[in-house]
């Protein structure tokens, strides 16, 4: 799982270095920055060595430290102690300030790495979403993949974010500063090297009760945001059925056991920094106290050195400490981060053949083979088809009628291959649809379901949607055919009218009629009406087919209705119930036969 999120760094490449550079060189102003103290409290307090002599060059400390003194006892001989600590202090400000730029700078590099990785891994995602095959939708909570896009990826980039911050700066402030520590005392530094670890293992085991809760509390998330979506979606029901009170008492559950989860998270959390900072004094007095047993202080180490060491010890901690978290923030990450690949690693499961045949005209004919089809897996399974044997000629009309229920939406489903079959063959113009390339596939079809989507655009960009390449002229011309032109044009903005999300400010009719257009303005091989015509009253639905025969009468179509009168002129009805064909045949023959479709077909003219 590291790996595949380290491949996204590879882009990156450049950007990494400098920042690796730009926290190294922190590290070592820092260091310099703090080494300062010993000669400003040496000037302070009268303590400074008198190196009379300019020291032979060499590339030691020794070397360093000794120009350092003489320059500041000629400072010290010529302008007085105030003037030398002014320059100590100009020399402090000076490192500090570039030891900060370099700290800034770090992160400066960091920002693209980081917001470009959680770009990545949302483009990766949606692409996904679009791929996925619609059976993934039925069997996930739309929720939980809404939750995975936004609560996890931006886990995804916290612990991300913060682990590449910490992996980039951390090892070198801990290399410099102990290195650091070691050059000023070599036992207490040993003695330190031992202490440190067992921090960390204290630490340690914070960090993995912060793992153990936040998978849970991520999927509790995600099943809040699907009370969220279902509450939103549904609350016209929710209202009309009064059940505020018990949808309430649902997510108020859910919202407590996380608010639980979350307390105890943060508790946990919250326990590091205090721990560190009494184990810090701790070991702190523990140093002195052995350094003034075992050292004779006076010979090895100076009061002012000694609290450099003190200072450079306090800044081993917070790295060392981030090093540790980082492990776990890393964890946690990694807990997000498999709940988005598990999207992005599902099954494609309608897939495309390889060297896949191009397809843009319906020849012949369509044909189903003796095809079945069921709806999920194992225990879930469910057969929504059973044998359909079925030829629809070019250029003819098929009716599909029957109960709700009886497969008619998942008969049509197939053919822009939604669903793949179980059992089988469907051909287009007697090749198997699997052999086609599944772009050339859907665009054969124009297909107007019941359930309307619009997306909150403009009127116009809604009936192109997903088009190239059209004119005014045509998009007009098919809001005519589909009765959308004039309403359109009474709106605000006409044809430029946002219609808001998914459509809510349109009459359900009138949104029907958009996405008429929008299958008529493809100019599809084979029109597919899937209840089309459902949200229309019956008056404006006889006038629609008016309009809608002449381009029904040159297409090859398929039409599934529920109103019966309005499927009389098809070429053949197919009467589907629980899955299989029952009857077929004419209006006429059909009425004749007085079988399943002449009762259907009283009882609503009756109705
Ligand atoms: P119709 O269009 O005739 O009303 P459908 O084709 O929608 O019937 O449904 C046929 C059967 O398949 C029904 O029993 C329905 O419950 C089931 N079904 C439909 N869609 C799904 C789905 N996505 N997952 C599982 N079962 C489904």
């Amino acid at each position: 799982m590291l790996k595949r999120l380290l491949r996204y760094l590879l882009n990156y490449k450049s950007n990494i270095f400098l920042v690796v550079l730009a926290q190294l060189l922190y590290a070592v102003f820092s260091i310099f920055t703090l080494s300062m103290i010993v000669p400003f409290l040496s000037v302070l307090f009268g303590q400074v060595d008198q190196v009379t002599v300019r020291p032979e060059f060499s590339l030691t400390t020794r070397y360093v430290i000794d120009t350092f003194y003489y320059y500041m006892g000629v400072v010290i001989a010529r302008y007085g102690q105030m003037s030398a600590l002014f320059y100590i202090a100009g020399v402090m400000i000076l490192l500090s300030f570039l030891s900060n730029l370099c700290r800034y700078m770090g992160m400066f590099w960091l920002a693209p790495i980081r917001s470009g990785i959680l770009q990545d891994l949302r483009h990766d995602l949606y692409e996904r979403i679009l791929i996925l095959p619609l059976s993934f939708y039925s069997e996930q909570r739309k929720g939980d993949i809404i939750s995975r896009m936004g609560a996890d990826v931006q886990e995804v980039e916290w612990s991300v974010f913060s682990s590449l911050q910490s992996l980039c700066r951390d090892p070198f402030l801990i290399i410099i500063f102990v290195g650091t520590l070691f050059a000023i005392n070599v036992p207490l530094t040993l003695i330190t090297l031992i202490i440190l670890p067992l921090m960390g293992y204290g630490l340690a085991a914070i960090g993995r009760g912060i793992k153990k809760y936040s998978l849970k509390s991520q999927q509790l998330l995600g099943r809040m945001s699907s009370l969220f979506e279902e509450a939103v979606g549904g609350l016209r029901v929710v209202k009309g059925y009064n059940a505020e009170e018990q949808t309430y008492e649902k997510f108020k559950h859910e919202n407590f056991q996380f608010y639980r989860l979350n307390k105890r998270v943060f508790r946990i959390n919250e326990l590091g920094a205090p721990l560190v900072e009494f184990l810090c004094i701790l070991v702190l007095l523990l140093i002195t106290l052995m350094a003034l047993v075992w050292l004779p202080t006076s010979a090895t180490m100076k009061g002012t050195v000694f609290m450099l060491y003190f200072v450079v010890f306090a800044r081993v901690i917070p790295p060392a400490k981030a090093l540790v978290t980082t492990y776990y923030t890393l964890q946690k990450g990694m807990t997000a981060a498999s709940r988005v690949y598990e999207i992005i690693d599902a099954d494609e499961k309608i897939c495309e053949c390889q060297n896949p045949m191009a397809i843009h005209t319906l020849k012949d004919s369509i044909e189903y083979k003796d095809v079945s089809f069921s709806y999920g897996e194992g225990q879930e399974m469910h057969q929504a088809l059973h044998h359909i044997n079925l030829t629809i000629h070019r250029g003819q009309t098929i009716a599909v009628v029957g109960p709700s229920g009886g497969g008619k939406s998942t008969l049509v489903d197939l053919l822009p291959r939604f669903y793949d079959i179980t059992d089988g063959e469907l051909l287009l113009d007697g090749v198997s649809v699997n052999k086609y390339k599944i772009s050339d596939l859907r665009s054969l079809f124009g297909i107007v379901n019941q359930d309307v989507i619009l997306f909150n655009d403009t009127v116009y960009n809604n009936i192109v949607f997903g088009m190239e390449n059209v004119t005014e002229e045509q998009v007009i011309a098919a809001a005519k055919v589909a009765q959308a032109h004039q309403f359109i044009s009474e709106m605000e903005d006409g044809y430029q009218t946002v219609i808001g999300d998914r459509g809510t400010r349109l009459s359900g009719g009138q949104r029907q009629r958009i996405s008429i257009a929008r299958a008529i303005l493809r100019n599809p091989e084979v029109l597919i009406l899937d209840e089309a015509t459902s949200a229309l009253d019956n008056e404006s639905e006889y006038s629609f087919q008016e309009a809608l025969m002449p381009l029904v009468k040159t297409k090859t179509a398929i039409i599934i209705a529920h109103r019966l009168s309005t499927i009389r002129f098809a070429d053949e009805i197919i009467f589907l119930k629980e899955g299989s064909i029952v009857e077929r045949g004419s209006h006429d023959a059909l009425m004749e036969a007085r079988g399943e479709y002449y009762h259907f077909y009283t009882a609503q003219t009756e109705a």
